[in-house]
């Protein structure tokens, strides 16, 4: 990252790992690597790159008359034992399309439930927010709604505040499940009345959230919920075009037995379709097979559908893509390669892909030495600070910095960064994880998480290096 960012500089563009390039500079950052480069549209019309002749990383307004309605991508939160798990099963066995067969798909990390009467839901599965803040940490809003799920004989505990503060803070809006109706000391009312305390004010308190009073184990109540997610659909007025190449989101990946890697991707926007070429991450490749959330192929999936991409389908290099990782489709291989290049994760594609082309000996000298070889340690960071150019300073100094010794090399992260005071949602997504909040001439406020005030740079950085050392060798 910070090789990139001198490339860069040398050629008098400034920028930070989150933004977009022209093609003529993503082009020169290529070649300084060794990577080859030609360009779609070289002697010939640029066609539907647009006529910035734009690698793919700068983001295209689609026009309104191409949007079309989507469904609606749903995330369960709540706190611990309340239900999130056994509602979305629940919720999961409602698919009328599902048939008889059972319903029950396979867990890729998102599903897909049909509605009596017409509309899918698309439910993202990995409950819990920690998932949740973890993907908006790295940029990638993927939740259009919440549903919140809290117990109606427990009400409202510490994750089901974390839960509200988190779909507010990114003004995602809640629909309510106040569950296990089933159970006698179950009082829906003292739950609304708490949430109320939370500013989650419901519809007969005449607020503007909805909800429902369900049993996850009874299997009472699901169809009033999905009506109400339905409705909340129906006002955000959801729209993408499918008619462009895919954009969208990793949302899960694993090692599987038998397949290697395989990630799980949520289409945003446009179309994506076998034979296209994906990047995901540090990863990139072309799409050989797609499946749905059912383990079904199909050759195309569109915008709030959920596949998934196999290694062997595609996804080739070494490693897997992280959740919260962007995906674009691009037109040809070797810009695939400019465009990871390119992206906000680039800062991981350094030991990837890029390289291919170039000898192992280069690459070892370029990963700084003898010291690739050893085990890496990452340490993760939140930086905020007065305005934007100087957090994006920072983090380009703060990404620079690694230390070393003959056992470990320590090296650090920003997961977000960004102007103004220190939020509670930079905490929580700090406290979830367990990164270190920086703040550089911002106010903060404590949370059981390591908060650091600076006015000096150069303070704010030994301090950084000496916290790495400590990783290395014990505090003098
Ligand atoms: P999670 O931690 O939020 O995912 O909660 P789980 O789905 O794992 O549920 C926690 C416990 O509550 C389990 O023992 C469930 O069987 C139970 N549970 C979940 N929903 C209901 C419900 O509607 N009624 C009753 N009686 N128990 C429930």
């Amino acid at each position: 990252m910070a090789e990139v960012v001198k490339v860069l500089m040398k050629r008098g563009v400034l920028a930070s790992a989150t933004q977009s390039l022209d093609a003529d500079t993503a082009e020169a950052v290529a070649l300084a690597f060794g990577a080859d480069v030609s360009r779609a549209g070289d002697g010939a019309e640029e066609g539907e790159e647009g006529e910035a002749g734009s690698w793919g990383v700068v983001e295209e307004e689609d026009p309104p008359e191409s949007l079309v309605r989507r469904p609606p991508v749903v995330t369960v939160m709540g706190h611990v034992d309340h239900g999130k798990t056994s509602l979305l099963d629940a919720l999961r066995t409602t698919d009328v399309a599902a048939g008889e067969a059972g319903g029950i798909t396979q867990a890729i990390g998102a599903s897909r439930v049909s509605v009596e009467g017409g509309g899918t839901l698309t439910f993202i599965d990995t409950p819990g927010h920690a998932a949740f803040a973890e993907m908006r940490a790295r940029g990638a809003n993927v939740t259009d709604i919440v549903i919140l799920v809290v117990a109606g004989d427990d009400g409202v505990k510490e994750q089901t505040v974390s839960s509200i503060k988190a779909a507010k803070a990114a003004g995602v809006p809640i629909v309510v499940a106040v569950n296990k109706m089933d159970k006698p000391a179950a009082d829906a009312s003292q739950v609304k009345t708490q949430l109320l305390e939370h500013e989650v004010v419901l519809e007969e308190f005449g607020g503007d959230v909805l909800s429902a009073e369900v049993s996850a184990v009874a299997r009472t109540g699901l169809d009033k919920l999905l009506e109400q997610v339905q409705l909340q659909a129906e006002l955000l007025d959801l729209k993408a075009n499918p008619d462009r190449a895919a954009a969208g989101v990793v949302v899960e990946a694993r090692q599987q037995l038998g397949q290697g890697a395989v990630a799980t991707a949520l289409v945003q926007k446009g179309t994506l379709r076998v034979g296209d070429i994906v990047v995901a991450g540090a990863q990139w490749g072309r799409v050989r097979r797609l499946q749905d959330e059912r383990n079904e192929e199909v050759s195309e999936s569109g915008p709030s559908t959920a596949v998934e991409l196999p290694r062997r389908a595609g996804l080739a290099a070494a490693g897997l893509p992280a959740a919260g990782d962007a995906f674009i489709v691009t037109g040809e291989e070797t810009k695939a390669i400019v465009t990871r290049s390119a992206s906000h994760s680039f800062r991981d594609a350094r030991a990837s892909k890029l390289f291919a082309s170039r000898s192992t000996a280069d690459r070892d000298a370029f990963l700084s030495g003898p010291s690739s070889e050893l085990p890496t340690k990452t340490l993760d960071f939140v930086v905020k600070s007065d305005v934007q150019g100087s957090a994006e300073a920072l983090c380009s100094s703060l990404e620079s910095i690694e230390v070393s010794d003959d056992l470990l090399r320590v090296r650090t992260r920003v997961l977000r960064s960004g102007a103004g005071a220190i939020t509670a949602e930079d905490v929580m997504l700090a406290s979830v994880s367990n990164a270190v909040v920086l703040g550089f001439n911002s106010a903060a406020e404590q949370c059981n998480v390591e908060i650091k005030e600076y006015s000096i740079v150069y303070d704010l950085l030994d301090d950084v290096r000496a916290l790495m050392c400590t990783h290395i060798r014990p505090p003098p």
